[in-house]
């Protein structure tokens, strides 16, 4: 039998063995991948401290990593959009396209999604099989590095969605990130980039993570670790006592998540019925959003 190297933990909480494995094969549907990078993201981290209950119900030993791009080397029958030697970028979220969910254009809450580093083997190894490739894979541009577009299918998309989708910044707006890890310097990065003179305040307790937001643009960066009492003040006092007009908990503590709401202005946004119709079942009107 074909065999990989893959990185593997045995049991939760346990040590992370890089082994030999079963190399898969391409999946009906889907393709066989020569994994190129992949990110590591919280996420991973909850799954092997046994708090996902994908990878619980998937069993162990188990692979994880669901930021991954890579080379196709083998498709899968009935696959027909990809060739072999495609560069590929794959979201963590492989959606089916024929249940409620996908028929409401919501694939990210599909009802039967799988989930490679999750509810299957992911992308800490060699080769990783894709199911459902023509409906979710992308093709990557060849400017785009491997690396790049690891970045795009887990921590970039769900910041986006945070941003723009669910948060709606508009230009002239103020938006405060509390958390810049991977998630948060994606919000950082898409704020800047979505509309004329957003200013975004971040918030983080690693004077790193503060100082990498600063140069991605950042106006201004506040070092959490000087307390709760001092973030709020600091908002306040740059926003002018006003507060950001969108807040995003990138981190997902209750820290990060009551402070978001305490800088967050008063007021709502405009009331826009096609919106609210878009995301009817997820609180639009509200303006924190806690991922
Ligand atoms: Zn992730
Ligand atoms: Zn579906």
């Amino acid at each position: 039998m074909a065999t990989m190297r893959a990185a593997v933990y045995t049991t939760f909480s346990g040590p992370i063995i890089v082994q030999e494995v079963p190399k898969p094969t391409a999946p009906v549907g889907g393709l066989l991948l020569r994994v190129k990078a992949c990110g590591v993201c919280r996420s991973d981290y909850h799954g092997w401290k046994g708090l996902d209950s994908d990878i619980v119900t998937h069993g162990l030993p188990f692979t994880p990593g669901h930021e991954l791009s890579g080379v196709v080397v083998k498709l899968g029958l009935g696959t027909t959009k990809f060739q072999v030697g495609d560069r590929v970028a794959v979201p963590f979220i492989l959606s089916c396209g024929s249940c409620r969910q996908c028929a409401r254009n919501r694939p990210t809450i599909c009802e039967a999604q799988g989930q490679p580093g999750f509810t299957m083997p992911g992308g800490f190894a060699e080769f990783v099989a894709v199911p459902r490739a023509d409906r979710n894979v992308s093709l990557m541009p060849p400017k785009v590095s491997f690396l790049q577009a690891a970045a795009l299918g887990c921590r970039l998309t769900t910041a986006y969605r945070a941003v723009m989708q669910q948060g709606r910044l508009q230009s002239g707006e103020t938006v405060g990130v509390f958390g810049c890890g991977g998630l948060g310097l994606s919000a950082v990065m898409i704020a800047l980039a979505a509309g004329d003179n957003v200013r975004v305040l971040a918030v983080d307790t690693s004077e790193e993570a503060c100082n990498k937001a600063l140069e991605l643009g950042a106006w201004h960066a506040f070092n959490a670790k000087e307390g709760d009492e001092y973030i709020r003040a600091r908002v306040a006092e740059v926003t002018g006592g006003f507060g950001a007009d969108l807040t995003l908990d990138t981190a997902g503590f209750a820290a990060t998540c009551e402070n978001a709401v305490w800088c967050t202005r008063r007021g709502g946004r405009p009331w826009e019925p096609k919106s609210l119709a878009e995301v009817s079942d997820e609180k639009p009107e509200q303006y924190t959003v806690c991922l």
